[in-house]
């Protein structure tokens, strides 16, 4: 789609003029100089619509007058009272007190007393004339059985009450920012709103009775109950559904070009591919095999590639995507595989080069801990294409490190990574194909939401022989038992993970709990069988304590964090959780994957005393099945979007609007709605295409749209 054209200029870069206002900026509002733009722009953006994004919290009802009487603390009263007293503070600490009644409730009247703090005398003394009648709105407060008011936050003369608010709206404030001023630049943005043509779909509109943007808006920030702040209240559904629609029309738009963009054509007669496949000593599952010629497809195409390829843990992905590099390799050309981690890094290296030395394909690996001589030389290597496959971590794509002839790049867990930063990464090579793969699995929503912009390809089944895995909940009151279980399997033969709770890496609590723990296991099983890794380590030591448990020198491996133990170990099939609901549940599956690979049946034990019934659910869910995207659909529900992936910590997957635990419905329905639009309407030409322009510049989405076109 090229972006909007503006009819003067004939550009087509230019924000459409009717949005203009609210894109002002904030200085632009009688009332808000340069300091006070300041305070907003850090709190929530330095235009009128970031305001406008700012959405209530709450709404005050000035309108009721009930009884003194029947007023709790904390409570928001509203009344007419009658100035019975002044007293004068003794000390600049006390407060000036005015001593008032309730007005017009004869025998029923309560006294009030309204606390001044810092404030001088005359003013109030003017303001409160002894024996006048005054309506006034604030925060009931009880001390010493007497009710009180701290700074009424209205004050009006009798029969002026239209200077006060009926129904007031709450924003959520920070320092420096205060109610009132918010709600006059609220209605200062309000009321010079543009009248937008509309963008949704007439029938969808009546169905759902969604009110016009501009109504729902001001629908949005003028709350007449409670009820009208919840999310499912008509004016937010509207709103979230036209942030949803401009989402998904965003992402169709972006895939749809992508997908045309010039790539280059890596077709080949497959000759390395089946070498490899004849060297393998297992047959590649039905599921592999589909998901091997949908990249494929893509490869051979002259378009560029850009597909997630999705897999459980153990599912066999690197072997897919091994078979599929070939392709760039029996081109002549070179493919990267990047991983989030060293020794995630070493793993893929070890298995690739393993399998590729049996075929006269030369590969390497280069993480930021290869330095010196050794680093300069593997870089002109790369540079002169010696180098067929490069394995390495993020330090694969720092400037210095050159390719010969870059075809097809493969990022593997990579889920961090947003719209704008995917295509950043595949201008690093020449048209490059790029795949991302990942073991977490995505539920819908966020498949929707963060990865429309790729087509997606799924391994939907483990390779045969998988044993399942006994999960069960332990309380700490029977970690005797699990020792002497753990006595027996260790005896047996059989490697064991203990993973620890660190969820920050700063957590020193955390920390020595694991040193401890581990101290104590060493005392019962032996010094030189246990080991322990964890996130503050070096890397060298790292790499040297799971090299002696890959070994088999250690037998019972202490971790804190789950990525550690990503290593293939065959012969560990029991792992033992401790604070089992402090982690994802994703962690945990992940983490219970890796006790599969063995021929022993794993053993998966979840110590936690968590009575909570959120925690209890989250463990149960573990305990029922082993399908990721179960679980991942469990958490999702339990927890809320950006936890699953880890992404709230990245901003990422966030929405002004639009909140998944509850608008889920409405995303399906809006991806829906952009196919189909696209699809009647490629170019957004028509009348409503025109109108679902205003929508996406609405949402700031011209920025990827404009990447997309400049790259294309
Ligand atoms: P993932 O990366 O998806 O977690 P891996 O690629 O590491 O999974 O594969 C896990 C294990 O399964 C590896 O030891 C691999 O050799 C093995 N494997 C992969 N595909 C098959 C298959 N079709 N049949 C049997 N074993 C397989
Ligand atoms: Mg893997």
């Amino acid at each position: 789609m090229p972006p909007y054209r503006n009819k003067k200029t004939d550009k087509y870069t230019m924000r459409p003029h009717i949005l203009d206002h609210l894109f002002a900026s904030v200085t632009t509002l009688s009332g808000v100089g340069p300091k006070y733009a300041k305070l907003l722009e850090n709190f929530c953006g330095a235009r009128l619509i970031d305001l406008l994004w700012h959405l209530p919290s709450g709404v005050i009802d000035r309108r009721c007058n009930t009884a003194l009487k029947y007023v709790n603390k904390g409570q928001i009263w509203t009344g007419k009272v009658r100035i019975i007293e002044h007293i004068v503070p003794r000390t600049p600490k006390q407060p000036y007190r005015i001593v008032a009644e309730e007005a017009d409730k004869g025998l029923m009247a309560e006294q009030i007393i309204l606390d001044y703090f810092k404030t001088f005398g005359n003013s109030l003394a003017r303001q409160f004339p002894v024996g006048s009648h005054k309506i006034i709105s604030g925060k009931i407060d009880v001390f010493n059985g007497a009710l009180h008011m701290a700074h009424p936050e209205y004050v009006v003369d009798d029969g002026a009450i239209e200077q006060m608010p009926a129904l007031e709206t709450i924003y959520p404030l920070t320092v420096g920012i205060n109610n009132k001023i918010l709600n006059k630049l609220m209605h200062q943005i309000l009321a010079n709103l543009p009248s937008l043509p509309e963008w949704q779909d007439e029938r969808l509109i009546k169905q759902r009775s969604f009110p016009d943007f501009k109504t729902a808006l001001q629908l949005a920030h003028n709350p007449q109950t409670t009820d009208d702040l919840l999310p499912t209240a008509p004016a937010r559904m509207r709103l979230a559904y036209d942030e949803l629609l401009a989402n998904q029309l965003s992402l169709t738009i972006v895939r749809g070009r992508l997908k045309k963009q010039k790539g280059r054509s890596l077709a080949n007669a497959g000759k390395l591919k089946r070498k490899l496949l004849q060297a393998l000593p297992y047959d590649l599952t039905a599921a592999q095999k589909r998901v091997l010629a949908e990249i494929e497809h893509d490869l051979f195409s002259e378009y560029r590639m850009f597909r997630l390829l999705q897999g459980d843990v153990g599912s066999g992905k690197t072997v897919v995507a091994l078979l599929s590099m070939l392709s760039a390799v029996e081109c002549g050309a070179q493919a990267a595989i990047m991983a989030p981690t060293e020794i995630l890094a070493q793993q893929h290296a070890e298995t690739i080069t393993e399998l590729c030395a049996t075929i006269g394909i030369k590969t390497a690996l280069l993480t930021g801990h290869i330095k010196g001589k050794a680093r300069q030389e593997l870089l002109a290597d790369l540079a002169a294409g010696k180098i067929d496959i490069v394995i390495g971590t993020h330090a694969l794509f720092t400037e210095d490190v050159l390719f010969h002839d870059l075809a097809y790049v493969i990022v593997d867990e990579q889920h961090r990574f947003g719209v704008n930063q995917r295509l950043n990464l595949s201008q690093k090579g020449h048209q490059c194909d790029v795949l991302v793969m990942t073991a977490t699995p995505i539920p819908r929503t966020l498949l929707l939401t963060q990865f429309g912009d790729m087509t997606y390809s799924q391994i939907d089944e483990l390779p045969p022989g998988r044993k399942p895995v006994k999960t069960v909940i332990v309380p700490y009151g029977k970690m005797a038992q699990v020792i002497n279980m753990l006595d027996g399997k260790l005896q047996a033969g059989t490697q064991a993970y203990w993973v620890c709770p660190l969820v920050e890496e700063s957590e020193k609590s955390d920390l020595s709990a694991a040193i401890t723990r581990y101290e104590g296991l060493r005392r019962l099983f032996g010094e030189d069988k246990v080991g322990l890794v964890h996130g503050r380590m070096k890397e060298n030591e790292k790499d040297a304590v799971m090299t002696a448990f890959k070994n088999g020198q250690i037998k019972l491996l202490v971790a804190t964090t789950v990525i550690e133990v990503g290593v293939n170990v065959p012969n560990a099939t029991v792992a033992i959780i401790e604070h089992a609901e402090r982690f994802g549940l994703a962690q945990l599956h992940q983490l219970r994957g890796r006790i599969k690979r063995g021929n022993e049946a794993g053993l998966c034990v979840l110590m936690s005393d968590a009575s909570s019934q959120i925690a209890q659910m989250r463990l149960q869910a573990i305990c029922n099945t082993e399908d990721g995207f179960m679980i991942a659909e469990e958490d999702l529900r339990l927890r809320g979007g950006g936890e699953v992936l880890g992404t709230k910590q990245s901003g990422f997957g966030h929405f002004k609007v639009a909140d998944l635990d509850v608008h889920s419905g409405l995303l399906l329905t809006a991806s829906r709605d952009a196919a189909l639009i696209l699809q009647q309407d490629p170019n957004l030409h028509s009348l409503r295409g025109e109108a679902l322009r205003i929508l996406l510049y609405l949402f700031e989405k011209d920025r990827e749209l404009m990447q997309t076109y400049n790259a294309g």
